[in-house]
């Protein structure tokens, strides 16, 4: 473990405590990563969120190969790896088991545009069909779900959310879970949401931008 590492490995780490507290990633579910000099930073499988140290953080080459002997790497490394190999402007990736968004997964169900926020996911949030958790047809099928979005939910499993930092993923996960409960909310109540319209959507990206708070 290099010392120029430790920040990251600690932030990873503020990452996974804040998303415990936040009740997003039930029962040690869901993994958090972020790219690294040699590859990529990624929670370790089977390690309590709130036991980990910096040292228990696992990193990956690209490839997926340990860069030094340790703890094994959270089981859904392959799909860390893919959504890094494939999207430049990840720098960070968050993947939690979220209740609200999950439940909506396990209907098959994406989230359409019908809140402003929405515009931290680059847009309408789509649901990829299921796949074995820790395959490569997972892996395959998440980068799918995120073109041109930075959040996709996974029918029967989840959430991923990318950044390009892991404050940015962490507040896209965040967005997600709350849009969730929205759109559920509006769901339950036989309500049809009002979908904003591309344009509306490309404005409030660039206010977004302006404001920083799609910057680091
Ligand atoms: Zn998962």
């Amino acid at each position: 473990m290099s010392v120029a590492e430790v920040p990251l490995r600690t932030q990873i780490i503020a990452v996974t405590h804040a998303l415990d507290a936040a009740g997003l990633v039930p029962n040690k579910s869901g993994n958090v990563s972020c790219r690294s000099a040699g590859g990529f930073l990624i929670t370790p499988a089977g390690v309590p969120y709130r036991d980990l140290k910096p040292s228990d953080i696992v990193e990956l080459s690209m490839d997926g190969l340990p860069t030094t002997a340790g703890p094994r790497p959270s089981s859904e490394w392959r799909m860390h790896a893919a959504i890094y190999a494939r999207r430049p402007d990840a720098a960070a990736i968050v993947h939690t088991h979220s209740p609200q968004a999950t439940a909506l997964a396990s209907a098959g169900r994406g989230i359409p545009a019908f809140h402003y926020m929405i515009a931290l996911a680059g847009g309408d949030i789509r649901c990829v069909p299921y796949a074995t958790f820790g395959t490569a047809e997972l892996a395959e099928s998440a980068v799918r779900g995120l073109k041109g979005r930075r959040a996709t939910l996974l029918a029967n499993h989840g959430v991923i959310a990318i950044g390009d930092s892991l404050r940015a993923a962490h507040a896209v996960a965040l967005e997600v879970e709350n849009l969730a409960t929205q759109y559920l909310a509006m769901l339950s109540a036989g309500l049809v949401p009002a979908v904003l319209d591309d344009a509306e959507l490309q404005r409030v990206v660039e206010k977004f931008t302006d404001y920083g708070r799609l910057a680091k």
